[in-house]
């Protein structure tokens, strides 16, 4: 059967101030309904880009994106209010996205009227109930975003998402913003709805641990393109792109073994500009392991395995 979303070889380009920053390059994956795919980048690495793309509350440049059989890229604009109520995002900063001057319970119950979902008085049952599926206590429909915590708004996020039944939920840094405790929580809370509600995720993080426990299948961003991609299992156990495993080694997810000792490799410098990318491999000024070729011949993806791809010299 067709996946619930295909995205292919989507690219988006910005220009400001007469130069380009190519923010996303041909970026191709699938996502069936109910799983998660994890996208794992530094910031400036194209993530949020890409997840904005595939709502469509950013125009990619080319490439194709399949939503549950309609082809985004090809769809008028005023087609796209049906389908924005299957697709969902939360956002690191909750509160930026609601309305100070609004309730919780006024803020769910409006986006729900805006897709003339259910009466008023059935969408303030389902309020009630959302809020105490996400864990937060009755009286919070009546707080204003300024009265609650960092972790309360991120729940009252997710409550206003699933008001409106999505398929998809694009989750742009969720808990980055959060103690690591109150993360904790919030990771198992969109795990359970997940279940739930088969609920499909794109996840996207800084933090390969973060990404770790929800994911099915992982895409490493480097500067706007995929230099790895595997399920997720196989992505913490074999590490293929020098990049994946600087970020797995920051996290101490490698197992010490003298193999691994011996392929450790450490990060160097910051991430570079995309307005001036480096040649070749965009990679190489940070890799333990570049040669002169890396610096001039940009690396195909070629295949570690089945469904495991790598974009770096070293792959045979
Ligand atoms: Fe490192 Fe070269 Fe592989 Fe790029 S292509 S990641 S520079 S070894
Ligand atoms: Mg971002």
């Amino acid at each position: 059967s067709d996946p619930l979303l295909r995205v292919e070889n989507v690219s988006k380009t910005f220009r400001t101030r007469g130069k380009k920053l190519r923010a996303v390059q041909n970026v191709s994956f699938t996502l069936e309904a109910g799983k998660t795919l994890g996208i794992v980048g530094e910031s400036g690495s194209g993530k949020s880009t890409l997840g904005r793309m595939v709502l469509r509350l950013l125009e990619s440049d080319k490439g194709k994106i399949v939503f549950d059989g309609v082809d985004l890229t090809e769809l008028k604009k005023n087609k796209l209010r049906a389908l924005r109520q299957d697709m969902q995002i939360i956002f690191q900063d909750p509160r930026a996205s609601l309305n100070p001057t609004m309730t919780v319970r006024d803020a769910i119950e409006d986006a729900m009227a805006i897709h003339e979902i259910g009466t008023k008085a059935s969408r303030r049952e389902r309020v009630v109930e959302l809020l105490e599926r996400v864990g937060l206590p009755y009286e919070v429909q009546f707080a204003y975003p300024h009265e609650l915590s960092g972790g309360q708004l991120q729940r009252v996020g997710i409550a206003r998402a699933l008001s409106l039944n999505p398929k998809l939920i694009v989750c742009d840094e969720p808990v980055s913003a959060l103690d690591v405790s109150i993360q904790v929580q919030v990771i198992q809370l969109l795990r359970d709805l997940q279940k739930e509600f088969n609920l499909a995720y794109i996840f996207i993080s800084h933090n390969l641990a973060v990404v770790e426990y929800l994911s099915d299948e992982v895409a490493v961003l480097y500067l706007g393109e995929v230099v790895e991609q595997a399920p997720a299992d196989e992505l913490f156990k074999k590490p293929t792109h020098p990049y994946t495993r600087v970020l797995l080694n920051s996290i101490l997810k490698i197992p010490d073994s003298p193999e691994n000792r011996q392929t450790m490799v450490s990060i160097q410098g910051e991430v570079p500009s995309p307005l001036n990318p480096p040649s070749g491999c965009a990679f190489h000024p940070r890799c333990s392991f570049a040669t002169d070729a890396c610096k001039t011949v940009k690396p195909e993806r070629k295949k570690v395995s089945e469904h495991h791809i790598a974009a770096c010299h070293l792959v045979q």
